[in-house]
């Protein structure tokens, strides 16, 4: 077939000529796949079974070069480009129908300078790399609860985690990026350099450029902290989430505890015949000195009548991968969430009675704190902003059978109506799933969406990244296909 089918940046059919790709391929150190290739079906694999895009071409990158050929070539051909890191993305943002995919997924390498506090990670890595490396030398970075999330998506997004009471959202502890930017230049950008371009990375998405590096600032954490779980029947629920309001209220930052409302899995720590129940758990991750989290961990395990619990001192690691098996991929997902200016009474009220409608066994409510580090910069210190924020909630709804798509969408849907009337009126963008369109987008960047048009206007102003939560640079208004 001398021609490859495709989709123009505009939106349009196209073809590519194969001889061109020919050429791409030839002068990149990774693979370019192409439907019918072998890889190219678990190259186009994402998280979320629920999106199935189909891109015209998948660069497998190695390096920096790669990226940088990759992006040119889109340029001059005009075809769509998005990109992929750990596919993480519940809205599928990673892929575009007829795309060239510029795939960092097998770019893992991580340098980690002890002395001075810092790592260095190459886009493609997922959370559990860098923790790895990080933890050998006792140190972490600000990054989230699910080991195999990319930490590029979820870094230049935002980014929050176990750490961020302390800390701050992920992006407020980056040093600096490496991107290729949309005219093909290798760009190392830090406060001091391009500071308009690294202030719209932290948060504004993959808007800018593709990021090829993240330079993280490391903290000493663990190797063990006091971590796991506690759970509850959900008759127990009103008494434990009360508890819970009192203890968030009061914890110091090293503290961060996640209510969850599920149903309880087949885990081994759960009775047989809780499993499949509704039920209320506590997830906890303390990184305070010994004595004072082992007294937290006692106050928790000892209230009520709990019907699990493995919360111990254990590896920071391992309490990094605790949730992995509830995640898996290729599932079906939809999430709905609010940024929370607090957890107040009527919002758990409002989360217990979704708890009794919820369709799946494997859906859950999450409200997880995040006050602290985050609230006290000011809100244009990077694009992400949101620094009123105390808490989120996500609604998580997952399932296996596409005939129960209706269901489990309607179901998330109408726990949200209920929950927004708590809401600070912001959103999680990394938390849109699809479908959420513009409006969302500028409710998450709310203040500093305009700043956001303004760097994309310099930086991209053709939009050549757009298949993602889209700042249109022509009028500052998103335009993206989520
Ligand atoms: C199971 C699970 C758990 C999660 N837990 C957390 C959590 O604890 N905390 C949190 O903050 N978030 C969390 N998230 C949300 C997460 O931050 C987003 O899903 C994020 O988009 C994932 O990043 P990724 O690299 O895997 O995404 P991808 O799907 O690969 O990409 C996501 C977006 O980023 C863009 N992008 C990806 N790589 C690059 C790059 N190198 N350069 C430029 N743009 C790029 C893509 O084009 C796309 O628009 C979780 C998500 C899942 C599915």
């Amino acid at each position: 077939m001398p021609h490859i089918d495709a989709r123009s940046v505009d939106g349009l059919d196209m073809t590519i000529d194969r001889g061109a790709v020919d050429a791409l391929a030839g002068g990149m150190r990774g693979r370019v796949l192409t439907a019918g290739t072998g890889e190219y079906g678990e190259a186009r694999t994402l998280w979320n079974g629920m999106i199935d895009r189909r891109p015209a071409l998948i660069a497998r990158c190695l390096g920096v070069a790669d990226v940088v050929a990759c992006v040119k070539f889109a340029r001059v051909h005009g075809v769509l480009l998005s990109v992929k890191s750990g596919g993480h993305n519940i809205a599928g943002l990673a892929l575009a129908d007829g795309a060239l995919t510029i795939d960092t997924s097998l770019m893992r390498g991580v340098h980690v300078d002890a002395p001075g506090r810092r790592a260095h990670a190459q886009a493609g890595c997922v959370l559990g790399d860098v923790d790895r490396e990080t933890q050998i030398h006792g140190l972490a970075a600000v990054l989230g609860f699910v080991s195999n999330t990319g930490i590029a998506g979820l870094t230049i997004g935002g980014g929050f985690g176990y750490l961020t009471r302390r800390f701050g959202w992920t992006s407020d502890t980056v040093k600096s990026f490496e991107v290729v930017t949309a005219d093909g230049r290798v760009v190392r950008t830090d406060q001091d350099h391009e500071p308009d371009l690294f202030w719209g990375l932290r948060g504004g998405g993959g808007n800018f450029g593709v990021v090829t590096n993240i330079e993280y600032e490391l903290f000493p954490v663990g190797p063990e902290i006091m971590g796991g779980a506690v759970a509850w029947r959900a008759a127990d629920a009103p008494a434990v989430l009360e508890m819970y309001r009192r203890l968030v209220a009061d914890a110091p930052p090293e503290f961060t505890c996640v209510a969850t409302l599920r149903h309880a899995p087949p885990a081994p720590w759960l009775p047989r015949e809780i499993h499949g129940t509704p039920i209320v758990a506590l997830l906890v991750c303390d990184t305070g000195p010994t004595d004072e989290a082992r007294e937290r961990a006692a106050a928790i395990a000892s209230f009520g009548t709990p019907v699990g619990n493995v919360l111990q001192p254990r590896p920071y690691l391992q309490q990094q991968a605790l949730i992995d098996a509830t995640q898996p991929n290729g599932r079906r997902y939809y999430w709905k969430s609010e940024f929370l200016p607090g957890v107040e009474d009527g919002l758990l009220k409002a989360c217990m009675a979704s708890l009794e409608h919820m369709p799946s066994p494997h859906s859950a409510i999450l409200i997880f704190p995040l006050d602290g580090a985050l609230n006290a910069l000011d809100e244009d210190h990077s694009a992400f902003g949101s620094r009123d924020t105390r808490a989120v909630v996500k609604i998580g709804a997952a399932w296996d059978d596409p005939a129960d798509d209706d269901a489990n969408v309607a179901w998330a849907r109408t726990a949200w109506d209920d929950i927004t009337p708590f809401s600070t009126g912001r959103t999680y963008v990394n938390f849109l799933s699809a479908g959420e369109g513009d409006a969302r987008t500028r409710d998450a960047y709310s203040a500093n969406y305009q700043r956001l048009a303004d760097v994309k206007r310099a930086y991209d102003p053709d939009n050549v990244f757009r298949t993602n939560k889209n700042i249109d640079p022509a009028s500052g208004a998103g335009r993206g296909q989520g």
